[in-house]
C-alpha cells in the first residue's frame, strides 16, 4: 500500500484551549471517519488548516504541533486575512453559491481570486515538501481546486486524486465565472477527479468541452498528453456507527422522552446547517400550508428544526437567518396555542448521540435543500432507523436523491408539492413505510463511507503509473532527426502544420509555413511528403509547385513530384456515397452550423461551428446511426477533430508509407507527424526504425509528442536553423 497524503482545507481536528492546557481532538465528521483508516494504515499524513491558533502563546503552539505530529497531521496556518479572503471570500462567497446555482449571491466584484490562488499555491508547496516518490495524493474539495495542477507542475510523476464534495453546476452556470479556465485546468492536474453523481460528472465534462476543448470519452479525457479519469463516487456515512448508536440504551431513553413530550402529535424533523442552499424557508412554508389547508393537523404536528450556526461572518448567512427566524415566528404566532407551538426551532449544534435520538424519534424526516452536493443527513436518518420505520421526504436537488429512490422525492421549490409529500408521509401505511425504509437502509449500509473511500482509492491506485504513460518530448525527437544521415518527412496538414479554422477552406497555408516548407525541401539529404485528408484540388492549389510528394484524401490520390500526374488507388468503390449522403444531409439540416463536405471517395460531416456539447452528442449519434444502418458495408466511420468522416475501408494514410518511402537510400530516417485518428494509420504502417510524433493531446501510438501546430513548426524550424 502506498503512503496516502490527504489534503483538505481543514484538518480533521479541533484545537481547544483550557487555561494552560491545549488539547487537540479528532473530529467525528463523516469525511474524517472515512479517511482515518487509509490515513493510519498507509502511514501517510493529512495536510490542512488546524483552525485559528493566533491567540496561542509560543509554548501552546508547540504543544499543538507536537499533538498534531502524533496524529500525523501537518498544519498549514492561515492568516486572518487569508481566512477572510481565500476561505470566506472566494471559496464561500463565490464558489459555494456558484456550484449551488445561486448566481445572484456572488459579489459583483471579483476581489479575492488572487488570495485564493496564493493559498492554493501554499497548499501545493507544503504537499510537495511532504511527498515521497510512490505516494498517492488525495486533494479534497472546492477550496483547493487549483492544487492538482500546481502539484502536477511540481511533481509530474505523482499519482493525484481530487474529490469535489459539492455539486458541479451545468456548464451554462459555470461559464459565468471569470476564472473558469483556471479552475478547470486546476482540476485537470489530477489523474482522477471524483464527484458525487453522474450528473455532476456530465456537467464537468460539458464545461471542459465548452471552455478547454477536450471531449470526454465515457470516463477519460486527454489533457496535456495525460489521460485524466472522471467518475461518480457517491459519498456514504459510517452506517454501522449510526446504527449502533440508535440501539444505545441512553439514546432509546431520549427517544422515549421525545415521544412522550410529543404525545398525541406526529414529529416532523429537519436538521441542517443554517445555509441558504438547504431550503429551510420553503420547508417552513410547506408545513404552514399543511396546517392551513388541513385544520385537522393543527395542534397535532411538532416540527423540530435544528439549524446549526454556520459561516456567520458571511452576510448572506445573516440575512438568511433573519428570514428563517421571521417565518418561524409567523407560523408559531398563527398556529400556536398557549400550550404548544408547531415549530420547535433550535439554532445550535447537537452531538451525534442527540442527533440519533432525534432521527429515531421522528415520524417524517424533511430533507428539502434547493441544491446539495450529497446530503448526509438523509443517509444518517435511515441508518439510525433499525426499527425500519419513519418516512424520508427528499429533495430531487440533493445528490442523495440519485441513490435514494425509495424516499418520497419532491421538487423542493414547489411548496405545494412538499406540503403534499408531508401529508402523504403522515398518512402512509406501515407496510409501505417499512418497504421503503428497508430499501433505503440496504443502500445506505452497503454504500457506506468505507466503501466510498475504498472505491475512490482503488480506482486511483489502479491507474497506470506516470512512468508507464510517458511519450518522448520535442527536444528528444529533434536530436534524433538532426543525427540522421538522411530524412524523409511525412507531414499531415490540418491540426499539424496549421490550426483549425471554422471552415476547411479558411485554413490555407500562411507565408511563414510556405517559407518553412521551402527551406525543408532545400535542406541537404531531406525529402518531404504531405499526407492529408484534403481533396487533391486543394493540395494542388496550395502546394502544386512544391518539390514534395502530395497525398490527398488519406492516400486515395498521390502525386510524387510537380511534373508527375495524380494517381488514384485502384479498386475503390464510390457507389455507397449515394446511399450515405441523405443520412449526413439529415444531420446537417437538424444541427445548425454543421455541413457536409464531399470528396472523391469520402463524405465528411463537419460540426466545428456547432455548440460544442450539442455537436459532440450529435456526432456520437451519427456514428451510431451509420454503424447500424450500414453495418454490412465495407466502410470506415471515423471521428476526427469536430468531424465525422465516412470512407471506403482500406483507404487510409497507412497506404502512403510504402509508396512515399520507396527507393529511399538505406539509412534514411522516416519521420511521421500527425494529430488525429487518421494519422494513427500512418504511424501503424511506419518502418520499425521510423520516428512517430503526435501533435496534440490525444491518446496515440506515436513515440513522441508535441503540443500542436506551433510546436511542430518550431521543431521543423530548428531542423533548418544552422
Ligand atoms: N451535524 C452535526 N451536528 C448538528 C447537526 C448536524 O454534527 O447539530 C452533522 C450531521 O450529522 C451531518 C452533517 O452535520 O453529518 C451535515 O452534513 P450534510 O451532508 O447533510 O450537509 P453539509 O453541512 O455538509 O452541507
Amino acid at each position: 500500500m502506498s503512503r496516502l497524503l490527504l489534503v483538505s482545507n481543514r484538518l480533521p481536528v479541533t484545537v481547544k484551549v483550557e487555561k494552560d492546557n491545549v488539547s487537540v481532538v479528532r473530529s467525528a465528521g463523516g469525511l474524517a471517519t472515512g479517511l482515518s483508516r487509509p490515513h493510519e494504515r498507509s502511514g501517510g499524513v493529512w495536510i490542512g488548516w488546524p483552525g485559528d491558533v493566533s491567540r496561542l502563546s509560543d509554548s501552546q503552539r508547540a504543544q499543538v504541533e507536537s499533538r498534531l505530529a502524533d496524529l500525523r497531521c501537518v498544519p498549514l496556518y492561515l492568516s486572518a486575512s487569508e481566512v477572510s479572503r481565500y476561505y470566506e471570500g472566494y471559496s464561500n462567497r463565490v464558489l459555494w453559491p456558484l456550484c449551488h446555482y445561486m448566481l445572484d449571491r456572488i459579489p459583483r466584484q471579483d476581489r479575492d481570486w488572487e488570495v485564493y490562488r496564493k493559498v492554493n499555491e501554499r497548499f501545493a508547496d507544503l504537499t510537495a515538501r511532504q511527498y515521497r516518490p510512490g505516494d498517492t495524493i488525495w486533494v479534497h474539495d472546492y477550496q483547493l481546486m487549483l492544487v492538482p495542477a500546481m502539484l502536477r507542475q511540481r511533481l509530474p510523476e505523482a499519482r493525484i486524486g481530487y474529490f469535489h464534495h459539492i455539486p458541479f453546476p451545468s456548464s451554462e452556470i459555470f461559464s459565468t465565472l471569470p476564472h473558469r479556465h483556471d479552475l478547470l485546468k486546476g482540476l485537470l492536474g489530477a489523474d482522477l477527479i471524483g464527484f458525487h453523481t453522474v450528473s455532476y460528472v456530465r456537467h464537468f465534462s460539458g464545461s471542459l468541452l465548452r471552455h478547454l476543448g477536450p471531449d470526454t470519452d465515457i470516463d477519460r479525457v486527454i489533457w496535456e498528453g495525460r489521460e485524466v479519469r472522471v467518475g461518480a463516487f457517491p459519498m456514504g456515512i459510517d452506517a454501522t456507527a449510526f446504527e449502533s448508536l440508535a440501539n444505545d440504551a441512553v439514546v432509546l431513553d431520549e427517544v422515549a422522552t421525545l415521544r412522550r413530550r410529543a404525545e398525541g402529535q406526529r414529529i416532523l424533523l429537519g436538521i441542517d446547517r443554517l445555509d441558504y442552499t438547504k431550503g429551510i424557508p420553503r420547508r417552513l412554508l410547506a408545513v404552514q400550508r399543511v396546517l392551513e389547508r388541513e385544520p385537522s393537523w393543527r395542534g397535532r404536528l411538532r416540527f423540530i428544526q435544528v439549524a446549526v450556526p454556520s459561516r456567520t461572518q458571511v452576510e448572506a448567512y445573516a440575512t438568511y437567518r433573519e428570514t428563517v427566524d421571521e417565518l418561524v415566528g409567523r407560523i408559531n404566532g398563527t398556529y400556536g396555542s398557549v400550550h404548544n407551538v408547531p415549530v420547535h426551532y433550535l439554532y445550535r449544534s447537537f452531538n451525534e448521540r442527540q442527533l440519533v435520538g432525534l432521527y429515531r424519534a421522528a415520524d417524517v424526516m424533511l430533507v428539502t435543500p434547493v441544491r446539495d452536493g450529497m446530503n448526509l443527513v438523509a443517509k444518517e436518518f435511515c441508518a439510525a432507523r433499525p426499527d425500519e420505520d419513519g418516512v424520508l421526504v427528499l429533495s430531487e436537488f440533493a445528490g442523495a436523491a440519485a441513490e435514494m429512490s425509495s424516499a418520497l422525492i419532491v421538487n423542493a421549490f414547489d411548496v405545494e408539492a412538499v406540503a403534499d409529500a408531508i401529508e402523504q408521509a403522515l398518512e402512509m401505511a406501515e407496510d409501505e413505510r417499512r418497504t421503503r425504509m428497508r430499501a433505503l437502509r440496504a443502500q445506505v449500509k452497503e454504500h457506506d463511507v468505507h466503501w466510498w473511500t475504498g472505491s475512490f482509492l482503488d480506482r486511483l491506485n489502479g491507474l497506470p503509473a506516470a512512468s508507464e504513460r510517458k511519450t518522448g518530448s520535442a527536444p528528444q525527437a529533434l536530436e534524433r532527426m538532426k543525427a540522421a544521415a538522411r530524412l524523409h518527412l511525412l507531414l499531415d496538414y490540418d491540426g499539424t502544420l496549421v490550426g483549425f479554422a471554422p471552415r476547411p477552406e479558411l485554413a490555407a497555408p500562411d507565408d511563414a509555413l510556405r517559407a518553412l516548407l521551402a527551406r525543408l525541401v532545400a535542406r541537404p539529404e531531406t525529402s518531404l511528403s504531405i499526407v492529408s485528408g484534403r481533396p487533391r484540388e486543394t493540395l494542388e492549389a496550395w502546394f502544386g509547385a512544391l518539390p514534395a510528394g502530395l497525398h490527398a484524401e488519406h492516400g486515395l490520390w498521390s502525386r510524387a513530384r510537380p511534373d508527375q500526374p495524380w494517381r488514384m488507388l485502384e479498386g475503390v468503390s464510390f457507389e455507397w456515397k449515394e446511399r450515405v449522403r441523405p443520412a449526413l444531409d439529415a444531420f446537417s439540416s437538424r444541427v445548425p452550423g454543421s455541413f457536409v463536405e464531399e470528396k472523391t471517395a469520402s463524405l465528411a460531416w463537419h460540426y466545428r461551428m456547432v455548440d460544442p456539447e450539442f455537436g459532440a452528442i450529435q456526432a456520437r449519434e451519427l456514428r451510431l446511426h451509420l454503424a447500424e444502418v450500414f453495418a454490412g458495408e465495407s466502410l470506415d466511420i471515423l471521428p476526427g477533430d469536430r468531424v465525422v468522416e465516412v470512407r471506403p475501408r482500406g483507404v487510409h494514410k497507412g497506404r502512403v508509407v510504402g509508396e512515399a518511402t520507396q527507393g529511399l537510400p538505406p539509412g534514411t530516417l522516416v519521420v511521421a507527424i500527425g494529430d488525429d485518428k487518421t494519422d494513427e494509420d500512418l504511424f501503424a504502417a511506419m518502418p520499425g526504425d521510423g520516428l512517430t510524433i503526435h501533435a496534440g493531446n490525444k491518446p496515440t501510438r506515436a513515440a513522441f509528442r508535441v503540443n500542436g501546430p506551433a510546436e511542430v513548426r518550431k521543431l521543423l524550424g530548428e531542423l533548418v536553423t544552422p
